[in-house]
Parts: C-alpha cells; structure tokens; sequence
C-alpha cells in the first residue's frame, strides 16, 4: 500500500482560499442607496418640507372657525364656507401626516437607517424611494 502525499494545491487556487467575503453593509444601510442618491433625496424631502410648511399655514388660515361673517354672508355661501372648511380641514390632515412624515424620513437619513423598511427591515427599491421618498414601508408591509 504505497499512497503518495497530497500535492499542495498551487498557491492562490480556489481549493483552500475562499472568494473575498461580501461586504456587509453597515446594518441599517441600504446598500443600492449611494451617497449621492442619498443626497438628493435628502435634499428632495427638505424642498418638499419647505413647501409643506408653506401651504401648511394657508390650510391654517382657511380652517379658522367661520363664525365671523353671519351677517354679512347669506345662508348659502355660510353653507360653502362651511362646506370648505371641512375640505380643509381633510386637507390639514393629510398635510399633516406628511410633514411627519417627511421629518421622520430626514431622522432616519441622520441615524443612518434610511432605505429600509421600518416593519420588515428590507431594503426598499430606491426607485420607489425617489417617486416617495418618505415611504417607510416596503410593498409588502405597506398594504
Ligand atoms: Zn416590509
């Protein structure tokens, strides 16, 4: 029974040399969100807030009581402006869902953890992040 020793594989071959690890990436992070994409983003979602914040004190404006033209406005058009105010007042909602979510996008670009979804984790397609980019929730979670 004669066995001869084992060649060494050449140095450098794929036997005993694993391929270079992937790198993770920091958790939080998602990895198809480059700087630079990140920063637009960042810098779309404050323009957005800006804008937000302006149409937001208007909404404040028109959701004021309408108590103060009974005489001078016919029951009709108190009917309207009643009427209106609820609209805005809809509206003051939905602006205001927005802001916050907005600020809690910009806070999550500052911890680092932007791009994922806040319930599952998974990254979310920076496609979707550019149409809206203060979505939290993956497809899956968002229903
Ligand atoms: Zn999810």
């Amino acid at each position: 029974m004669t066995s001869s020793p084992e060649p060494d594989p050449p140095p450098g071959s794929a036997a005993d040399r694993p391929p270079d690890p992937p790198t993770d990436p920091p958790p939080g992070s998602n990895p198809a969100l480059t700087p630079d994409l990140l920063r637009d983003i960042r810098a779309d979602l404050e323009a957005q807030l800006a804008k937000l914040e302006k149409s937001m004190s208007v909404t404040e404006e028109a959701v004021r009581p309408v108590e103060l033209d009974q005489q001078a406005v016919g029951r009709l058009s108190r009917m309207d402006s009643l009427q209106n105010q609820q609209m805005s007042q809809n509206l003051q909602e939905r602006e205001r869902a927005r802001h916050a979510a907005i600020q809690a996008a910009l806070r999550r670009i500052e911890e680092g953890s932007y791009g994922r979804c806040t319930s599952c984790g998974s990254a979310l397609h920076p496609g979707r992040l550019m149409v809206m980019p203060e979505v939290e929730h993956c497809s899956d979670c968002s229903t």
